[in-house]
């Protein structure tokens, strides 16, 4: 593609495409940028600048771009079998087969798969599920969500009510009713002089005080992200979700983990409940359940709930036009085979991981750099206006815009929420392409530190 067509695409999308999470008339001047092919750990623009993606697209790539047999299963099952529905009755071979094999891969009795089309639509199930759960156990005011301040599921109605974003909040009358929020852990904002184990206490007590001023007979449901991604890859401390789960235990709350990011493989295990060696009742999942490769969410349910559902629940008037899509699900099965196959999570867990935490635990050293966080794949660096002292800059959000752009320009793709600039990258990349990003993303430090007239590394 030369650059005429791409201005001349540009200035369509200027004219005809809104785009999600963008203001709109900046970027219509701006100019989208355009990508046009993948490979690996690499994307390339119109203008022919390849990239490393360190975001993985958008948390999602986990197997790495251009795998061609992604492609092959799906044309596969168009060519059979475009289309059924699991409606009236009726399913499809591959939807049974993904369906097992959640059940097999997701901790204990996770064994019980709703699907739909991405991770909103999948909160949106819980919702009406969970609340449909405790409903037909004679328990209807037993209805209420908490989930987190800054915390993200999703942008329709209950995903991101269920979210704590404030800005999202003010668009559309959200949050619905009987949805409430805590604090999250984020020990470089919030963490004070207190130490690791004691923040993490600190933190579940939160949903304690909430369960008890709402009254236990109310609450239906805690959910979270086990790492929270979009706020700023906010890892909480060990024990965190040991608490969490104890303390739902205690109250008779059922326990949500959203592991959208977190699955199949993010954090180095193929869930982040084994991470924090917690057991959710239910479980989230979209994203890397594809690598991003066509859209696909699914709810795992747990035995207890499923059985309930099923024997009290009566006709489940819910569902969506393609839940359990065919070449969704043919996509998912070969996703899930490459990983296993390739032993990519245990590589991740056992090599490429430590490897690239130790190079980016590294970049914390940089004067620009007030914390480098990291858990398997997925980390964060805080960008603060001087060290040691945990701060931020004052107008956030700018310096995070100018490293994410100086990063581009140096062909490195990070994402910046804030002034923290996220990593997320394909489960793929090998050390060559860690040494590539650190190297990069060094370098991009070191230039948004001297347009800030700020002392370099
Ligand atoms: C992306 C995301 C969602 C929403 O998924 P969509 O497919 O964009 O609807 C929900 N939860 C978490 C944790 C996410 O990161």
């Amino acid at each position: 593609m030369d650059s005429i067509d791409t201005r001349t695409l540009q200035a369509l999308d200027a004219a005809h495409h809104l785009h999600p999470f963008n203001d709109n008339a900046a970027l219509a001047k701006k100019g989208t940028r355009i990508l046009t092919k993948g490979e690996g750990c690499y994307v390339w623009d119109a203008e022919g600048n390849k990239l490393l993606d360190a975001f993985a697209g958008l948390w999602c790539v986990n197997v790495g771009y251009g795998r061609k047999e992604l492609g092959e299963v799906a044309s596969r099952q168009m060519t059979q079998l475009a289309y059924y529905n699991s409606f009236f009755g009726c399913t499809t071979e591959p939807t049974v087969h993904l369906a097992a094999k959640l059940a097999e891969l997701t901790p204990h009795d996770l064994n019980h798969a709703f699907f739909t089309n991405s991770g909103s639509e999948a909160n949106d199930t819980i919702l009406r599920l969970v609340r449909h759960f405790w409903a037909v156990q004679d328990q209807p005011h037993k209805n209420i969500f908490i989930g987190r301040h800054n915390g993200y599921h999703g942008s329709t109605v209950a995903g991101a009510s269920l979210g704590g974003m404030k800005g999202m909040h003010k668009q559309g009358g959200l949050p619905i009713p009987d949805i409430h929020h805590i604090d999250p852990p984020f020990w470089f904002g919030d963490g004070g002089e207190m130490g690791e184990e004691e923040y993490g206490l600190h933190c579940a007590k939160r949903l304690e005080d909430k369960i008890l001023e709402l009254g236990p007979d109310r609450v239906a449901a805690f959910i979270g992200e086990p790492i929270m991604g979009a706020i700023g890859v906010y890892i909480p401390p060990r024990n965190y979700w040991k608490e969490i789960e104890r303390i739902c235990r205690k109250y008779d709350v059922l326990l949500v983990a959203d592991e959208v990011i977190c699955g199949f493989g993010r954090t180095g295990e193929w869930f982040a409940s084994q991470y924090y060696d917690f057991r959710p009742d239910v479980m989230t999942l979209a994203k890397g359940i594809t690598s991003g490769y066509i859209p696909l969410g699914a709810v795992m349910f747990n035995d207890r709930v499923a059985d309930v559902l099923a024997t009290k629940g009566g006709e489940l008037a819910h569902g969506y036009t393609y839940s359990g899509h065919p070449v969704c699900a043919a996509v998912a099965l070969e996703n899930i085979r490459i990983l296993q196959d390739e032993r990519i999570v245990e590589t991740c867990k056992a090599d490429t991981g430590p490897y690239l935490a130790e190079k980016w635990k590294a970049l914390g050293e940089h004067p620009l750099v007030g914390e480098a966080r990291i858990a398997g794949m997925v980390g964060a660096l805080e960008l603060v206006p001087r060290k040691p002292a945990r701060e931020f800059f004052p107008d956030r959000g700018r310096v995070g815009q100018l490293c994410r752009d100086v990063a581009l320009r140096n062909g490195l793709i990070l994402r910046a929420t804030n002034d923290s600039m996220l990593l997320s990258p394909p489960l793929v990349i090998t050390r060559a392409q860690v040494d590539e990003l650190a190297e990069k993303a060094w370098k991009s430090l070191d230039m948004t530190a001297k347009e800030l007239g700020m002392p370099t590394g």
